[in-house]
């Protein structure tokens, strides 16, 4: 590690680079670890002004991985994961940050590095084989390679509600919370959306609110997250095992060991072992209840069982009889949006300052000076928390004006959806990459797993044509069609189509209904990833 952390960087003033890193997260910060280590000079440009991403953005009170801590860290690295220890199954936002900051203090990142800079554009330079990257800065650089570690949840976004401009009172979107932290002691606060985010915060946010309302478009299944302190005898096994552990969690279909599949279908088992198994897992806490039958993401049948399981469960801490029914969700087959863990979530309806208010019966009208008006009331309120979510998985890549062969557009390109090789690339857009992009596994999987098998086969990828003096890569047309036609398939062959979540790019209106991520899992897809590499990048134009 040490002689990679030693390798040169270019001049700070420098213009000209191997390739052009944008966001400093996970991805980020390890690609440009693995790009040095090639002896490759890179730029990494990030809006933040640290590194981190989402748990440099996500500072929510309440905001935590879950995926357990244990596997939600790099495992590229014996000496970081042995010399950093988790205290928590899911550890904290706070937490995961200094992680990251650690991280990049260990391997020296952040002198390649430059803060507080939105990339604007890249446009690919066909004669030169160049790609040119604009900053908000005004810095223009040119690289030879440009990679997108721009996340899949980066892109926050706050619905077009009229009338925001007239509220009184101060807001937030939990993706992009302020650093100093935000006190709701005595005030009336009002939160805007029950997905993941909405889960974490609303309970902290009852906890100081004078009176909290909450808005609710869709229900969603919550699961019992189950955190505790992390026992020193547990840590010490997992430090023991982590890198064999990271190497078995390629293999599986999410990229994570705990969560033990059982692939025995629902008809084959009893409805007491069907029982017990559902149990078991509700009572061990986390998402592993979604592997309690083989068929539980495929079949309504089986998906069924577990969904009227996980209602009972939840209808039975919900105290206050008005809003039971208004919490439990009815209109999707559990598991097709992301599942949220609960720690106190429901509860929190039991509390009499804290009110549900269903907008999907009658949607939000417009912010008004004093608050929220829906359903011709104005529920007033001192702060609005909009938990509304991002422009998921292609957002943050088509918020950059990004041209490739012959000036073309991407975001034009992707009008009707995503268009990519295995997530990795795009025909048109050659040296251009994307990390955990869509068409990839994703945002199904552990990310840190994802992104480490994209980081490392990028690198490879660029090594192997640096060596072989090969001036380009890029998709062909005919592999492109084929894989977003095999990602079609493979999600039409799932329940997940069945449900207006932001894998469809249902939460932004006008957005291609289109399944983005990949759902073949992340061993099989793994195994495709090192065919093509073997095949000499099979389905890739490569420009001599
Ligand atoms: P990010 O962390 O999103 O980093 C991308 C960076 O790129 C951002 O800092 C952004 O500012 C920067 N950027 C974007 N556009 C530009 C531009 N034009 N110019 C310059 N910089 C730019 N995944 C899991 O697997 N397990 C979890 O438990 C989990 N929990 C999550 C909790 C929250 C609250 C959220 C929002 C997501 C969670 N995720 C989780 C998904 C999470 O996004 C990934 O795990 C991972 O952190 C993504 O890392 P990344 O580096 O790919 O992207
Ligand atoms: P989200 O899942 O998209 O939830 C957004 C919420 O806002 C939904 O309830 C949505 O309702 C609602 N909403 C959006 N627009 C609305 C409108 N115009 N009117 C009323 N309600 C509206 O976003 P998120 O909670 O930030 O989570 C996004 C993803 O980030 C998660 O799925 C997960 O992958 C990750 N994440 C993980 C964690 C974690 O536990 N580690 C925490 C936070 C986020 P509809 O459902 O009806 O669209």
């Amino acid at each position: 590690m040490s002689q990679e952390i030693n390798a040169a960087s270019a001049p700070p003033d420098a213009t000209e680079f191997d390739a052009v890193i944008v966001g400093a997260g996970f991805a980020g910060m390890y690609m440009l670890h693995r790009l040095r280590g090639l002896g490759l000079t890179a730029r990494v440009f990030e809006v933040g002004d640290g590194v981190g991403g989402t748990w440099y953005w996500n500072r929510y009170p309440g905001a935590r991985c879950d995926v357990e801590s244990l596997e939600y860290q790099y495992g590229f690295s014996d000496e970081i994961q042995r010399d950093w220890t988790w205290t928590e199954r899911y550890a904290a936002q706070p937490e995961i940050l200094r992680y990251q900051n650690y991280v990049a203090d260990r391997l020296d990142l952040r002198r390649d590095m430059r803060f507080s800079t939105r990339v604007t554009s890249a446009a690919y330079d066909e004669r030169a084989g160049l790609w040119t990257i604009g900053t908000d800065r005004g810095d223009r650089v040119q690289a030879r390679f440009c990679i997108m570690a721009t996340g899949c949840l980066s892109a926050a976004r706050v619905p077009d509600f009229e009338g925001l401009d007239e509220f009184e009172g101060a807001w937030y979107h939990t993706g992009d919370w302020p650093k100093e932290g935000v006190d709701f002691t005595g005030k009336r606060v009002a939160v805007i959306g029950t997905g993941s985010s909405g889960v974490q915060s609303i309970p902290l946010i009852a906890e100081q609110a004078a009176h909290l309302t909450v808005f609710q478009r869709t229900a969603n299944f919550t699961l019992p997250a189950g955190n505790r302190p992390l026992p020193k005898e547990e840590i010490e096994k997992s430090k023991a095992t982590l890198l064999q552990d990271r190497q078995h969690a390629r293999t599986t279909p999410g990229g994570i060991i705990c969560f033990e599949y059982n692939e025995t279908l629902a008809a084959e088992m009893t409805p007491e072992d069907r029982k017990r198994e559902l149990e078991s897992r509700w009572n061990k806490g986390g998402f592993a209840f979604l592997g309690a039958f083989g068929d539980l993401m495929a079949t309504h049948e089986a998906n069924d069982q577990a969904a009227d399981f996980a209602r009972a469960k939840m209808r039975a801490v919900i105290e206050n009889p008005d809003v039971v029914d208004l919490l439990l969700p009815n209109d999707h087959p559990i598991g097709v949006k992301r599942l949220c863990l609960d720690t106190h979530y429901l509860e929190t309806f039991n509390a009499p300052h804290v009110e549900l208010v269903d907008v999907r019966k009658t949607p939000i009208e417009k912010i008004t000076a004093k608050g929220i008006r829906c359903g011709g009331k104005e529920y007033e309120a001192d702060c609005i928390v909009f938990a509304t979510g991002f422009d998921a998985m292609t957002g943050a890549l088509t918020n950059i004006d990004i041209a490739g062969r012959n000036g073309a557009k991407l975001s034009e390109k992707w009008a009707a959806g995503p268009r990519t090789y295995l997530g990795l690339g795009s025909a048109g857009f050659p040296n251009l990459f994307f990390i955990t992009g869509p068409g990839s596994p994703s945002v199904l999987s552990n990310m840190i797993v994802s992104i480490e098998q994209h980081v490392e086969w990028i690198a490879d990828c660029i090594g192997r044509l640096t060596e072989g003096n090969i001036r380009s890569i890029e998709p062909k047309k005919e592999a492109e069609d084929l894989w977003v036609d095999h990602v079609n398939e493979v999600a039409a062959a799932t329940l997940y189509p069945q449900a207006n979540s932001w894998y469809m790019g249902a939460n932004i209106p006008g957005k291609p209904r289109i399944f983005m991520p990949y759902a073949g899992g992340v061993g099989v897809y793994g195994e495709k990833l090192a065919e093509v590499a073997a095949a000499d990048y099979e389905g890739f134009e490569l420009g001599a």
